[in-house]
């Protein structure tokens, strides 16, 4: 009987196995997440690769026939990707498509979810119960995966709350191309300064400019950001007009080309520079 069990068992087990959970993701930090949930056990593809920005991106035919065959899609939320209705069409009705930002607290006034361990931790407890609900067999084995994923978050956490904290209350002044550390402003006591939108077609006026240049006389600022993906002709014009220097690029859409391709090198890499360059 005891033998008949293990058999079974065995055979359960191959059946998951055989069965790997097909994935689309559109975010390269949902990529990560999901992976990291799912280990062996989902098959994933990052259609968005790190170092790609997600505001340039869009599908194309290869992308739609993969959505057309996956079980889940993992989209950031509706402001960035602008093509979500393309991808529910491919998707037909039989996959489900998970806007995951939407689900998170402050995603509506910054789409830039990932600047705060805590959206991280929410966005890893959304995707393990969506990964349990489509294999219920392998509950544990996501469970555990998610516990040991959420652990080395918490660590990296405290590595930037204390980073953080080496930066006086009024040093915290957060002059960035576009607006996307809301977030990651609120929950570490910075004041953000956005010359751009939200978006990068949201482009600055003589205006702006102006009362950003203001800002920084103002508040004296040391130093500002630029992203490395983006047009730095008006951070130009900024350093130009106020001797402010640029304190280094950030990864502000999500993770970056290597060595910045995980979301523990996005935290060390923009947390350091902003820190640093701030001091
Ligand atoms: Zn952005």
């Amino acid at each position: 009987m005891k033998l008949l069990g293990l058999f079974l068992l065995l055979i359960a087990c191959a059946r998951a196995d055989e069965a790997r959970l097909r994935v689309s993701s559109f975010s390269t930090v949902l990529t990560e997440i999901v992976r990291e949930v799912g280990g062996e056990k989902v098959d994933v593809t990052g259609h968005v690769k790190p170092g790609v920005d997600p505001h340039e991106f869009s599908p194309r035919p290869a992308d739609l026939e993969a959505v057309a065959s996956s079980e889940l899609i993992l989209v950031s939320s509706r402001h960035i990707e602008g093509y979500v209705e393309k991808l529910r069409e491919a998707a037909g009705g039989k996959s489900v498509l998970l806007e995951i930002g939407a689900q998170l607290p402050g995603a509506a006034e910054d789409p830039h979810w990932w600047h705060t361990i805590g959206n991280i931790t929410r966005a890893t407890r959304i995707v393990r119960d969506e990964l349990i609900r489509q294999r219920p067999a392998l509950r544990e084995q996501f469970s555990a995966n998610a516990a040991d994923y959420t652990e080395r978050l918490e660590k990296l956490e405290k590595w930037v709350k204390a980073k953080v904290a080496e930066l006086p209350r009024d040093r915290r002044k957060l002059v960035t191309n576009h607006d996307s550390f809301g977030g990651f402003a609120k929950e570490f006591g910075f004041e953000v300064y956005p010359i751009a939108g939200i978006t990068k077609n949201d482009q600055p006026g003589g205006r702006k400019v102006a009362e950003i240049i203001g800002v920084i006389r103002a508040q004296g600022v040391k130093a500002i950001f630029s992203e490395d993906t983006e047009n730095p002709k008006v951070i130009a014009q900024i350093t130009r007009e106020t001797g402010v220097k640029i304190g280094g690029s950030l990864l502000a859409d999500g993770l970056g080309a290597k060595p910045n391709d995980t979301i523990e090198a996005m935290f060390r890499h923009n947390v350091t520079t902003i820190v640093e360059a701030l001091k």
